[in-house]
């Protein structure tokens, strides 16, 4: 086997767990994601150590321990900077709830503790010091097919814990391997009804990162569970698009996830960027028309989100993607309306669109090459502007509230906020005015008769 190559990969720390572990008496065995991603030649995210050590006993070989899941027997272990969660070998009851089971027994076996596990590439078995495999259901085998297996009976495992029909799909995903027939037929989609919807999340967002989100989602869609977690998205299925479109709504959709850079935000972006479609549907003899899918989308956008329990950064800036996903980038867009635009949505969101732009070209129109040039040199002015002095909010002006009140003496009110807002609309057409004097010239004008009461204080001290 790999095991010599693989000791290599496995930091020391991890080797130090087991080894402390064996040296009082305990069997210690890396399992989960670690094994899997070893075979397969890829960097685990973290190191799973199963035991027959109970909780108190864990917490008594190393000094430093936090109790991070002991009810359900998982002690995290530190060493020196480190970190490792070593959980007690589990039994456990049935599951009355389909989320967890009723009851779970510390005096299991390791044999007991893999057949609970998932996908039988889940329930590998590594001990590096004995360089001893266990693998009862061989999810060796499956790694070499690519294959995502359910171990046991599908349909009771998928009672039991909804959330494993979503995870069949995401391991698809990261993985970019295929899922097995009989396992894809044990899905009940109602049995992701009573889930966690935190818990869902972090599937959804795992499966979106993947290598291979194209696949999962179509398998999601077949199986009905898109329609029970998205069903926004699903109804963009058989939505036709005008006759220079390469697929239905749907099939642009999964495209354009598939095109965009692998980060959350924007992931989550294309896969809403179109989801007012289903909504704003209109035909005449000029063709087929979306008038105001953007907005309705961006509603629709963050009612999902919120739905999802989605982090309120995350949510707000997919929201404004979606809002803004169909800005205009020809060659007609003046630089005070691109300035406008960079100010109504921020730096950030400015990349955001450009890329999200990027992937709503290729995985949509044939005519890439008008579509290109526009992208391209709306690419260049954006570099520029971003490079150039930027205004993009009030705070960027040259001058704040306390100017204001040095200079005019106003008494508080809305007043301050009036000016502000008209000096960055000024400020906005043209840059080159964001200087004090220039700014307050231009408020003097505005301000200056008719005015007397405020006008007190002229030639205050910070002039
Ligand atoms: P990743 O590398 O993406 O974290 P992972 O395999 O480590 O993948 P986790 O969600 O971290 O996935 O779970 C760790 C292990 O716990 C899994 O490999 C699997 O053996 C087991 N497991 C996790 N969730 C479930 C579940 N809902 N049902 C059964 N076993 C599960
Ligand atoms: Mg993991």
């Amino acid at each position: 086997m790999k095991a010599k190559a693989s000791a290599k990969v496995i930091p020391q720390y991890v080797l130090e767990v087991l080894l402390r572990l064996a040296t009082a008496g305990f069997q210690g065995y890396l399992v989960g994601g670690g094994p899997r991603d070893l075979l397969l030649g890829r960097a685990p995210q973290d190191w799973d150590v199963a035991t027959d050590a109970r909780p108190e006993q864990v917490e008594a070989i190393f000094p430093v321990t936090y109790p991070t899941g002991k009810r359900y027997g998982t002690i995290t272990v530190r060493l020196g900077e480190a970190q490792v969660e070593v959980t007690t070998f589990r039994g456990e009851g049935p599951y009355s709830d389909g989320r967890r089971p009723d009851w779970v027994r510390f005096s299991a076996t390791l044999e007991e503790d893999l057949a609970r596990r998932d996908f039988t590439i889940n329930a590998i078995a590594y001990d590096p010091l004995g360089e001893v495999w266990v693998d009862p259901f061989h999810g060796r085998w499956d790694l070499r097919r690519r294959l995502v297996r359910a171990i046991g009976e599908p349909r009771e495992r998928f009672r039991e814990d909804g959330l494993r029909m979503l995870r069949y799909f995401r391991f698809q995903s990261t993985l970019g391997f295929k899922g097995e027939r009989r396992t894809m037929q044990g899905i009940v989609p109602e049995w992701l009804v009573g889930v966690a919807r935190e818990r869902i999340r972090e599937e959804l967002d795992r499966l979106l990162l993947g290598l291979a989100p194209g696949r999962a989602l179509h398998g999601m869609t077949a199986s009905g569970l898109l329609q029970v977690i998205l069903p926004e998205v699903a109804a963009l299925r058989g939505l036709a698009q005008g006759s220079n479109h390469r697929f239905d709504v749907f099939g642009h959709t999964v495209a354009a996830v598939e095109a965009i850079a692998p980060d959350l935000v924007l992931r989550w972006a294309a896969l809403l960027h179109d989801i007012g479609k289903a909504q704003t549907k209109t035909a005449d003899e000029r063709g087929i028309h979306f008038y105001g899918h953007e907005v309705c989308g961006a509603a629709l956008a963050r009612a999902v989100l919120q739905r999802l329990a989605c982090p309120r950064e995350r949510t707000d800036r997919v929201e404004c993607l979606v809002r803004h996903h169909m800005f205009y980038a020809g060659p007609e867009l003046t630089d005070a309306a691109l300035r406008r635009l960079a100010a109504r949505v921020g730096s950030d969101n400015l990349l955001a669109l450009l890329e999200l732009r990027r992937a709503d070209i290729v995985a949509s129109t044939h005519r890439y090459d008008l579509a290109w040039a526009d992208f391209y040199r709306f690419k260049e002015r954006v570099a520029a502007l971003l490079a150039g002095e930027q205004v993009f909010s009030r705070k960027d002006l040259a001058i704040n509230g306390n100017d204001l009140k040095a200079v005019f003496g106003w008494p508080p009110g809305p007043k301050y906020r009036e000016a502000l807002d008209q000096l960055f609309h000024w400020v906005l057409e043209d840059p080159a005015r964001n200087r004090r004097e220039t700014l307050l010239a231009y408020l003097h004008s505005l301000y200056d008769q008719g005015d007397e009461q405020y006008g007190k204080n002229h030639n205050g001290e910070n002039n």
